[in-house]
């Protein structure tokens, strides 16, 4: 009699254990939601939340959409309308490329896919499960051009999963707080953020530069403060930011918006340099806010590394993060050297 105990596990289990690995909070939903309305070449994006996004999330834009043949195809795995050839990869300007996004989250949610493309008389709408379209074929319906992507019960058949969770109220803050950046970055497409049952928004951006929008997602205390460093070039990189001058400290933490090459990213080296830099201008328990964007040539950079896409690695990064440094401390050093001139007069 054999006794095998390992077993091949089946392609549903497996492809939710996958989707468990990108989407781990509603937060990233709206990441790769949003993504996807910006590779959509959408001018306005919307967004509504109930229970901190555990029982909602509902994004709209006014998009390119998704014609009804591609509705039916949407949500499984591999299905991509950007990426047709490996040699494309090189040069991917797009958020997406994978065509995983909504098939994992079709596999940890409830999904509806509404859309309009310009060339059709009128909206299709399908909803989704487990990576298949549910609905017998996306049937038409009324809807402005652009598209409409309902999530629902995130994590409905994880349970675990929604354990690990925090309360609605902060898994909220964390959703608002990655509109706020992408909002901040591309702030020439207007963005709305509020929850199902408000009629406030937390976020309203109405298409301004750059530093408009810092002052309509961030405050007052932030746009007063900002030092800009214009584009600048280096060998490496060339790279545009905003940075709260020495008067300016947030009490809880450093806020660190870093684009490379407009994808929103983490570092920990970038974010260390800067802050023991800024250590030696603000008092210790006080953090600046930070804006970055870093152009680096497609061949430099390997977006590839995580599902996620959060971490980047690029050519010289040591360099680019010790130039970058290097240029903001001579600004504070100046704003420093200017204020104690002024005040002497
Ligand atoms: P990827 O973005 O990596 O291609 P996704 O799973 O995020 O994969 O999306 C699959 C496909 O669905 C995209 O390639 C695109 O063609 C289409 N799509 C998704 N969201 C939108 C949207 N908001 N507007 C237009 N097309 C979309
Ligand atoms: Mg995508």
């Amino acid at each position: 009699m054999s006794h095998s105990t390992i077993k091949l596990l089946e392609p549903i289990v497996v492809n939710r254990i996958a989707a468990g690995e990108v989407i781990i909070r509603p937060s990233h939903v709206v990441k790769e939601l949003i993504e996807n309305a910006m590779d959509a070449n959408s001018s306005q994006i919307d967004c509504v939340v109930k229970e901190g996004g555990i029982k909602l999330i509902q994004i709209k834009d006014n998009g390119d959409g998704i014609h009804q043949n591609d509705l039916i195809i949407a949500c499984k795995s591999h299905t991509t309308s950007k990426l047709h050839e490996l040699e494309d990869l090189k040069n991917m300007t797009t958020y997406g490329f994978r065509g995983e996004a909504l098939a994992s989250i079709s596999h940890v949610s409830h999904v509806t896919l509404q859309s309009k493309t310009s060339d059709s008389i009128c909206a299709y709408r399908a909803a989704y499960n487990n990576g298949q379209i549910t609905s017998k074929a996306p049937h038409p319906c009324a809807g402005n051009k652009g598209t409409v992507v309902g999530v629902e019960d995130l994590f409905y058949n994880v349970p675990l999963k929604r354990k690990t969770l925090r309360t609605p109220r902060e898994e909220y803050e964390q959703i608002v707080s990655v509109m706020r950046e992408y909002a901040v970055h591309h702030h020439s497409i207007s963005f709305t953020c509020k929850k199902l049952d408000s009629n406030t928004f937390d976020i309203k951006t109405t298409g301004k530069d750059l530093k408009g929008a810092i002052l309509q997602l961030y405050g007052s205390f932030v746009f007063t403060s900002l030092l800009f460093i214009p584009k600048t070039t280096t060998e490496a990189c060339c790279f545009e930011t905003f940075v709260t001058n020495p008067s300016y400290g947030d009490a809880k933490s450093t806020k660190l918006l870093l684009f490379v090459n407009h994808r929103a990213v983490e570092n920990r080296a970038m974010k260390k340099s800067i802050e023991k830099m800024y250590s030696q201008y603000i008092p210790q328990n006080m953090h600046p806010f930070v804006y970055i964007s870093i152009d680096v040539p497609l061949r430099n950079i390997d977006v590839n590394i995580h599902p996620t896409k959060k971490h980047v690695s690029f050519l010289s990064q040591d360099k680019v993060i010790d130039t970058i440094s290097t240029m903001i401390e001579e600004e504070l050093a100046k704003w420093k050297d200017d204020t104690a001139k002024t005040t002497v007069n």
